[in-house]
């Protein structure tokens, strides 16, 4: 047996000639996909010996092809075989051969090619295929894709749920009809030329049945080989609930659970903002405080629920003597603020004389039974207004907080009116505070 020409040792690709149905000579990339130590266990073997008994046959056929005369000298269509190592493992392989004569003496002269990776390969990329599709299909979120020009060119099943709309409905038009404000649009375009990206970008779309949700985009441009903008591709979720939850959440972190006025906290920012405002326009600004007169004495008396009941309807009444545009809110235990925008000392003083009178009128505890006298609520308001000397909320806030001390001191049940604490040129009587008539 004639050795092969050496050269066929390089090769990556396994080649074999068989010459009566037996194999005469292999090169080495032939021994490493047939598993074999050394070429004793290939050479002198039948070529069958290496194939998947399922596939003998078509060797068989392949051969008898290639002997035919018209054949000789022209290689064969490449076809997959199962070969059999010599380990007995099971391999892919790609064999293309050609019937010529070789050193001599007629012969088939094969070559073959280890297909096996190639094909788990594509067996992993049907099967990822597989997964991508069934996510796709089920994902919660819409999956989408536009031109540059904003026309939708796909979008995912998700829509259906998100949106109420089959895909065909909304593929071929632009996303713009389904933004309630276009301000959320205009954003989200902007911010995509910008950065390329954006990820939870919120926004709302109208459904279908015209209900308005809250939505949140995770998206990126798409660019053409010019490196010109040719589109947006990203997804989109319903964060309707979870919205919901968080306006809620804020709500409560604003609100007095008992009254359902702002807190603290919020009057506290409210106002610091409104006395912002008031400066930058030279707009007038009061500032009301208020606490409930012998309250102590009161939830001593008739019980602590009877107290709250009284702070609710304080609130009530507090409400229905301010503007829409005023604030109210509760400082804390039966401390109450308010905050008046665009309003002069006069009509604030008769904002607080208004609230002392219906306090009187609100007769609370009359009881069947009780011998004691009916009790009304009486509070003490301290009145402060902006003056264009102050520089910082908390001396407005100061000055209302002595006023109502003042009117404590003075018998409770009234409302004192700091002064403007400007210099006395702003004329004689501003540094002496105004007080509410005594009934
Ligand atoms: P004054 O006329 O000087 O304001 O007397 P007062 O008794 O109202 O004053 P003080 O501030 O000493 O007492 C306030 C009382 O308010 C004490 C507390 O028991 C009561 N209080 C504070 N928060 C609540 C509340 O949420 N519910 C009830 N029922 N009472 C409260
Ligand atoms: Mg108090
Ligand atoms: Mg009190």
């Amino acid at each position: 047996m004639d050795p092969l020409p050496a050269e066929l040792d390089l090769l990556p690709m396994a080649v074999m000639v068989v010459r009566d149905g037996l194999v005469r000579q292999v090169n080495r990339a032939c021994l490493r996909l047939l598993e074999a130590d050394v070429a004793q266990q290939v050479l002198g073997q039948s070529v069958e010996r290496f194939l998947h008994p399922q596939d003998a046959d078509l060797a068989r056929q392949r051969r008898e092809e290639s002997a035919r005369p018209e054949h000789f000298g022209l290689p064969m269509q490449s076809t997959a075989f199962r070969v059999q190592t010599c380990q007995g493992r099971i391999r892919i392989v790609l064999v293309s051969s050609v019937a010529t004569v070789w050193q001599g003496a007629p012969a088939v002269v094969i070559n073959g090619v280890d297909m096996t990776h190639l094909d788990e390969l594509q067996h992993q990329l049907r099967e990822s295929e597989h997964n991508f599709r069934r996510l796709f299909e089920k994902m919660q979120d819409v999956y989408y894709r536009t031109d540059a020009q904003g026309v939708v060119q796909h979008v995912g099943p998700g829509v259906i749920r998100v949106l109420g709309y089959q895909p065909h409905e909304i593929e071929g038009r632009t996303a713009e009809s389904y933004y309630p404000q276009s301000a959320d649009r205009d954003a989200f375009k902007a911010a995509i030329m910008a950065h390329g990206e954006v990820s939870d970008f919120p926004g709302q779309m109208v459904r279908r049945d015209g209900r308005v949700i809250d939505i949140s985009i995770s998206s990126h441009a798409l660019y053409d080989h010019n490196g010109a903008f040719a589109g947006v591709e990203g997804i989109y979720r319903d964060v309707t609930q979870r919205k919901n939850l968080e306006r809620e959440l804020q709500r409560l972190a604003r609100t007095d659970p008992l009254t359902g006025l702002s807190n603290r906290r919020a009057l506290l920012e409210l106002g610091e903002s409104l006395f912002l405002a008031s400066r930058q326009r030279n707009s007038p600004l009061a500032l009301l405080m208020l606490d409930l007169d012998h309250f102590k004495s009161i939830n001593d008396r008739f019980g602590h629920l009877e107290g709250d009941r009284a702070l609710v309807a304080l609130a009530q009444v507090l409400r229905s003597e301010l503007r829409a545009s005023d604030v109210v809110g509760r400082l804390g235990g039966e401390e109450f603020a308010m905050i008046l925008p665009d309003t002069q000392p006069e009509e604030a003083a008769q904002v607080a004389e208004r609230i002392v009178q219906q306090l009187r009128r609100t007769v609370l505890w009359v009881r069947d039974g009780d011998s004691a006298p009916p009790r009304a609520l009486t509070a003490s308001i301290g009145l402060a207004n902006r003056s264009a000397a102050d520089e910082h909320p908390q001396q407005l806030l100061e000055r209302a907080d002595r006023a109502l001390y003042q009117a404590k001191q003075a018998g409770r049940d009234r409302w004192v009116q700091a002064p403007d604490p400007r210099p006395a040129a702003q004329g004689a009587d501003a540094a002496s505070a105004t007080a509410g008539p005594r009934p």
